[in-house]
């Protein structure tokens, strides 16, 4: 089966504001194109589990697609939160998908709050939900960034968590391998790949959300929307593919 069976979606590509690619305002020359592929929270609940979202079995034959193409360096993330997660309904006693205010640990004076959703326990480190959806080409990883982890800091970004306060080892990992753009597929669209894929932009990288490689939990475009405002590519996974072919080696 090709990529382009796999991936049936028909979303056209779409250009927004040229974004730098790092070290590229230097006066010299422009760093040779280095794609990178992040697969985002392929897991067990997220797929399957309390907090599945709707079609998400749907892409891991498109994410493997992915996985098998020539990306100079792949990384996976994870959703890896301790029991009582920040992030648990049940850690604050709240109705499920209700909304709260938390704040960081180290704003006592709670002067920096973020309204989080409160969602069914999910992901919990070292859990069957935890772990990478089954039929997921996992050994083509060269690392896995692990988001959520600490009791009373959320992350929806593999970047950064929600208070921008701490930066994960993603950045480190993406420019010891020269990477001038980011690709992104993997669950949900509108909250860890959405985030990321902006972070991305903010680090200086030229990002993609592959779209046929992604599902959300809300049905609208509203995500894609406003990834499209804020500077991050659309792309499908045939245009990547042919895409990654013209660039090769
Ligand atoms: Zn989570």
């Amino acid at each position: 089966m090709s990529v382009s069976d796999l991936c049936s979606t028909s979303v056209s590509t779409t250009s927004s504001a040229d974004i730098s690619s790092p070290g590229s305002e230097s006066t010299s020359t422009t760093p040779k194109y280095t794609p990178a592929l992040i697969i985002i929270d392929m897991q067990n609940d997220f797929v399957y589990g309390t907090l599945a979202v709707p079609d998400a079995a749907t892409i891991i034959e498109p994410v493997n697609s992915l996985i098998d193409l020539p990306f100079k360096v792949k990384v996976a993330t994870r959703d890896f939160h301790p029991d009582s997660h920040i992030s648990f309904a049940e850690t604050h006693r709240k109705p499920l998908f209700s909304t709260t205010m938390i704040y960081h640990p180290e704003d006592p004076h709670e002067i920096m709050g973020m309204q989080q959703v409160l969602w069914p326990i999910h992901c919990v480190a070292y859990t069957g939900g935890a772990d990478f959806v089954p039929g997921l080409k996992t050994t083509e990883f060269d690392a896995v960034v692990h988001k959520g982890t600490h009791p009373n800091i959320e992350s929806y970004s593999a970047f950064r968590d929600i208070w921008h306060k701490a930066v994960s080892e993603l950045p480190d990992i993406l420019a010891s391998h020269g990477i001038t753009d980011v690709y992104f597929a993997g669950l949900a669209g509108d909250y860890c790949v959405k985030y990321t894929a902006l972070d991305a932009v903010e680090f200086g990288y030229k990002s993609w959300v592959v779209t046929d490689a992604v599902k959300s939990i809300s049905q609208d475009q509203l995500a894609f929307e406003e990834m499209k405002k804020k500077g991050v590519e659309l792309i499908t996974c045939e245009d990547l593919m042919a895409r990654l072919n013209a660039f090769g080696d």
